[in-house]
């Protein structure tokens, strides 16, 4: 009988290990199952969210990707895995118009890779989940769009009626990570470039504030201090208000309160704080951390021999460190090449793995606007890191992106989607308005 690999989640990491399996397998042993049926770059999503990039645009189809790289993609939502009778649960499917398309479901494995990634981690905080948006998914990157879209025209209006004081948007971002800085700048350009397309009546200085809210004493805590330093100059230069040592106890409706009692207005509120993996994970009888994270071990095993998890939903020992790996799509990457090879030796009958995953570090780069970025790079000038920043930093943190597309479609398919997209972009605004 056939040895089925099946891969649950069809992110940075999974997708990428179905194409290089489908490669060598075919769609009869390798199975991909994926909630959504399209595939986003998930670290595009602040672009979503702030409209420099359209969703149905960028949006690849998981059932053209399954032919194109001969694996057989099942959509649908897992819920649980029977380890005991080797299969997983799927919840029945239903249509963007509410139809059932599918009802509940099984699918056997023989080898499981979980990689279903991470959501926002609320911590309890009160009114958080109710009042922030956070960017998890497409549509919820599309349902900020669109709020901040109804905001901004209720602000154009009120201007045209010289409403007086001068109505202001606040937008607040909770988390100076990566996500909430990125978030940050990339939004600001696209409010300049609204303004520019249709609202012209708004002021983008005096009518739209960003606030940055971090609880470390300072933003980017995880990455050297020499990029929080540049990341925390480029914000401030262009006028978002950047504020750490504030944690946040409470969201309302309006306003976001810290927990010394101090209130800050906020209309619409992003929530970037955190992450945990999801919660069915601790209910698979397997060990599990305090964010819901599946532990494994150097080869990214669970103590189950024949499932295996990856990205940010496992928490694996980062070789020659003290730490675990960071929740990172440069971490999912290589964790889908070293992956493909273990799999690879289990269809074929052959000896264990003998090498553990060993994460290569390049660095990290943080995207500050379209045209610049700031970042270190590792191992560049004999085992130093590099300090890079501006339109070099942008360029090169846009190369993850491509990379995942080459593991993804190929070289050809690459250049043309890439070629495809530069000349769509000269007939498009560069703000989706709709
Ligand atoms: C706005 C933003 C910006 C970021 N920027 C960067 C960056 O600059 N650099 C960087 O390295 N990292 C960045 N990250 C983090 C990066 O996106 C993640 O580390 C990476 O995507 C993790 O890959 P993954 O494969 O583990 O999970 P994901 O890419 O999250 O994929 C998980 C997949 O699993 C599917 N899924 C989830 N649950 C189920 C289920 N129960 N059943 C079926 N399918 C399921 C989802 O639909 C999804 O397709 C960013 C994240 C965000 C949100």
């Amino acid at each position: 009988m056939d040895h089925k690999i099946v891969i649950v989640g069809g992110g940075a990491g999974g997708l990428e290990l179905a194409a290089r399996l489908g490669r060598q397998f075919g769609p009869a042993r390798v199975f991909l199952i994926d909630r959504d049926e399209t595939h986003i770059w998930k670290p595009s999503l602040h672009e979503v969210a702030s409209g420099t990039l359209d969703i149905h645009r960028e949006g690849l189809s998981f059932m053209m990707l399954a032919k194109e790289r001969n694996f057989t993609f099942v959509p649908g939502n897992v819920t649980h895995v029977d380890r005991e009778r080797h299969c997983v649960q799927i919840a029945p499917y239903y249509s963007a118009q509410g139809q059932l398309v599918f009802d509940a479901r099984e699918l056997s494995y023989n080898t499981l890779i979980l990689a279903v990634g991470s959501k926002s981690n609320f911590f309890g905080t009160p009114g958080a989940e109710e009042h922030g948006i956070s960017l998890d998914s497409t549509a919820q990157a599309e349902h900020f769009r669109q709020q901040m879209l109804h905001e901004l025209a209720a602000i154009a209006r009120q201007r045209e009626q010289n409403v007086s004081p001068e109505p202001v948007l606040h937008i607040g971002i909770v988390g100076g990570g990566a996500t909430g800085v990125e978030l940050a700048a990339e939004l600001l350009e696209a409010i300049n470039g609204l303004t520019f397309y249709g609202t012209r009546n708004i002021d983008p200085k005096k009518n739209v504030k960003i606030t940055l809210l971090e609880g470390a004493d300072r933003i980017l805590s995880a990455l050297p201090e020499r990029m929080s330093v540049a990341a925390h100059g480029l914000l401030i230069e262009r006028g978002i208000d950047v504020k750490t040592s504030i944690k946040v106890a409470r969201v309302g409706p309006d306003s976001v309160e810290d927990d010394q009692g101090r209130v800050y207005p906020v209309n619409l509120c992003v929530w970037a704080a955190g992450i945990q993996a999801p919660q069915f994970l601790t209910e698979l009888g397997l060990p599990t951390n305090r964010i819901n994270q599946l532990v494994v071990d150097e080869y990214l095993r669970t103590p189950d021999p024949d499932v295996f998890a990856m990205g940010d939903c496992a928490q694996a020992p980062w070789l020659g460190s003290d730490g675990t790996l960071p929740a990172r799509a440069q971490v999912a990457h290589q964790q889908a090449a070293y992956l493909a090879k273990v799999v690879a030796g289990r269809v074929s009958n052959g000896p264990p793995h003998s090498q553990p995953f060993r994460y290569k570090d390049y660095g990290s780069l943080v995207s500050v606007g379209h045209s610049r970025g700031v970042g270190s790079l590792m191992g560049v000038l004999a085992g130093k890191s590099l300090f890079v920043e501006g339109l070099l930093a942008r360029i090169m943190y846009m190369s993850l992106h491509l990379m995942h597309h080459l593991a993804v479609l190929g070289f050809w398919r690459t250049a043309s989607l890439a070629m495809g997209r530069l000349l769509l972009k000269r007939s498009t605004p560069r703000v989706k308005l709709h």
